[in-house]
């Protein structure tokens, strides 16, 4: 091997197809793709789905579309293939079995017949005694014709891995020199049988066979590792490089979890966060450039990334910087592209018609709300107005300060009359703003005039401005709201 292959960096995310893509996975599958590329590495996508009844088709899609719509993408893995194909663990079990079985011929694992009810009690007395429960080791000492006899039986059998006890030290990219006492661990489960191994045993292979030369993981995972590397040992397999990332946390500094909002990408996605958002607000969750500079596009942060600045501390999940951040990327839009990303939010709010889309339109409406959008969802509830027929509101809304009814009334006439008389193509918002203000401010308190015709038009207590609304709703329909609006009265 020369030295160049020697030191290729080869980084992997290995995520468990259980749920829908977590925000935690996609980060750190942002974390992986950042070093690999940083280092003109590979990053591999690796499918986890040894745990079968958990495993889900619609999980592993969910994963995939979630990271391709951040634009992570793999050089190897499902759908791309690669040298070291398959990428998917229930599709790798010869290479299990065969490792398994060398431990298993090696008298470093062995089988175990316990079952559920023994090892429960086992683990109560333990506990009672003020005992940390670990396995006795009560199979390890069976003979082979024993083994085949209770097999023969049809007992149920799990393969247990008998660690050596000691302490077992690895160094961590972000957090240093880490140790753990094994004798702590027993002998732990590393398959269900030949044909099914669990998480720590099935990727300690996959690793190597993948050339993986950086493991870099969710905090969570910290305590596997000792396990997975007395494995690797015991395999006679080199030893990784590992990188734990700080947990996420909620604004209560306890585990991000569901009980403090979305937690899959795809909410975020239908939320109408933007990609580009998201991928800069994840890269900040752990990691900073220590420079003033808060925008990053991937490839800037190919460029800024490096693992050494990751934190050990936890990081905290802030919404209002997502939101800030997502605001940005909103207003670096064009009109058009825009337009393309709030459509799916404004027909499925059912304002529009997927068949019927007046893409001019949308346009001028997107255009009043761009610089305040901080998420697309916000759209429909902000704009509904332009697109129904009929807007419902409460006549109380029309009032400014302490107007009455009939100055209310009064001043809706007005500004129907002002409004008739605007030619058909000169009704526009500057000319609009022309005449409404010279009149507004005949009347002393502008809001006398602007607040009721506003009002009318949105139904809302706030909104984008009367002259734009107006220009955007158009002639016939803002005379029509006025004219509503009277009724109500
Ligand atoms: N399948 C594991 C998970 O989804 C992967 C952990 C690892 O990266 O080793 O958490």
């Amino acid at each position: 091997m020369s030295k160049e292959e020697k030191t290729k960096i080869r980084a992997r995310l290995a995520p468990s197809p259980t749920g829908f893509l977590h925000i935690g996975t996609a980060r750190t599958g942002l974390f992986n793709y950042l070093f690999a590329k940083k280092n003109k590495g590979e990053f591999i996508l690796r499918i986890e789905d040894t745990d079968e009844e958990r495993s889900e088709e619609r999980y592993e899609k969910d994963i995939i579309d979630g990271l391709k719509w951040l634009g992570i993408e793999w050089d190897e893995g499902p759908g791309t293939g690669g040298q070291f194909a398959p990428y998917r663990q229930s599709e790798r079990k010869d290479s299990y079995r065969k490792y398994l079985q060398k431990l298993l011929d090696e008298k470093l694992a062995y089988y175990c017949f316990c079952t559920e009810e023994e090892l429960e009690a086992k683990k109560q007395d333990q506990m009672s005694r003020g005992e940390a429960p670990k396995y006795n080791g009560k199979c390890a000492g069976l003979s082979a014709s024993e083994v085949e006899r209770k097999m023969a039986e049809g007992e149920k059998a799990v393969i247990r891995f008998k660690p050596p006890s000691r302490i077992v030290s690895f160094k961590d990219l972000i957090r240093g020199e880490v140790e753990f006492d094994s004798s702590l661990f027993g002998d732990f489960v590393i398959a269900k049988d030949l044909d099914n191994p669990l998480y720590n045993f099935a990727v300690i292979i996959d690793d190597y066979e993948m050339e993986i030369s950086h493991v870099i993981r969710g905090e969570d995972h910290i305590s596997n590792t000792p396990k997975q590397i007395l494995i690797q040992e015991a395999l006679g397999l080199p030893q990784l490089q590992y990188a734990h990332l700080p947990l996420i946390l909620g604004p209560d500094k306890s585990k991000l979890s569901k009980r403090h909002g979305a937690v899959s990408l795809t909410e975020y996605k239908k939320e109408g966060y933007l990609p580009e958002a998201m991928v800069n607000f994840m890269a900040f969750m752990g990691w900073n450039p220590d420079t003033e500079k808060e925008i990053f596009s991937l490839k800037e942060l190919v460029k800024a990334f490096s693992i050494e600045k990751v934190q050990k501390g936890g990081a905290v999940f802030n919404i209002q910087r997502l939101d800030y951040l997502n605001g940005f990327y909103i207003r670096q839009k064009t009109l058009d592209e825009l337009a393309e990303l709030c459509l799916p939010h404004l027909v499925g709010a059912g304002l529009i018609s997927k068949d019927e889309v007046d893409m001019e339109k949308i346009k001028e409406i997107i255009s009043l709300y761009q610089e305040r959008l901080k998420k697309l969802s916000e759209l429909p509830e902000l704009a509904d107005f332009f697109f129904k027929e009929k807007i419902e509101y409460d006549k109380e809304l029309l009032k400014w300060k302490d107007m009455s009814l009939s100055e209310i009334e009064s001043s809706l006439d007005i500004s129907e009359k002002i409004l008739s008389d605007i030619k058909e193509g000169d009704f526009n918002k500057d000319n609009l703003e022309k005449v409404l203000m010279e009149k507004a401010g005949e009347m002393g308190d502008r809001g006398k005039l602007l607040w009721p015709l506003r009002a009318a038009m949105t139904g809302k207590r706030a909104s984008a401005g009367p002259f734009e609304v107006a220009a955007v709703l158009g002639k016939e329909k803002a005379l029509q709201r006025i004219k509503e609006a009277k009724n109500k009265l």
